[in-house]
């Protein structure tokens, strides 16, 4: 069986993130690399941090997809550096984010001391008047924000950089 790369990169990208279902780890950006060395189909990804503990069940995905196109030997790589941001998350994967109610992360991280607040949107009714309820949401990637305008509260994937 010849697969092109684009081919192996594609079922990669069938796997989802476990937490967030809708994305995938092509939508996260933390899908790195594809490679094939000899029979073995090497998958590079960088892990979220470590507030979100899905890279065993992503492995196992992986794992999984791959079986099931005729690849029996994968092996997942994981590279640690440069450290996966939240700017690596793709526009589309910001849109399915925010459909499925949960608001994508605005503007981009900064690693200096001083940190730039950006208006936080409510995925309901797009309204920018929100207020962070804390600091943790239902994972540690995400915060949990409440909309002013139409009450609703919501999970805000916290930007990381
Ligand atoms: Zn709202």
């Amino acid at each position: 069986m010849i697969a092109t790369i684009a081919e192996l990169r594609e079922i990669a990208s069938r796997v989802t993130d476990p937490e967030i279902p809708v994305l995938t780890i092509a939508d996260l950006g933390i899908l790195r690399d594809v490679d094939m060395e000899g029979d073995t189909v090497v998958v590079t990804i960088t892990p979220t941090y470590s507030g979100c503990p899905a890279m065993d069940a992503i492995t196992e995905d992986l794992g999984i997809v791959f079986k099931e196109s005729g690849y029996d030997n994968v092996r997942v790589n994981l590279v640690l550096s440069p450290a996966w941001s939240t700017d690596w998350m793709t526009e589309s994967g910001k849109t399915k984010l925010e459909a499925y109610g949960i608001a994508p992360p605005t503007g981009t991280g900064h690693r200096g001391p001083v940190t730039l607040g950006m208006a936080v949107k409510c995925p309901q009714c797009h309204s920018l008047n929100t207020k962070e309820l804390s600091r943790f949401g239902s994972t540690a990637c995400k915060s949990m924000y409440q909309c002013k305008d139409c009450l609703e509260p919501f999970d805000y994937f916290k930007v990381l950089s």
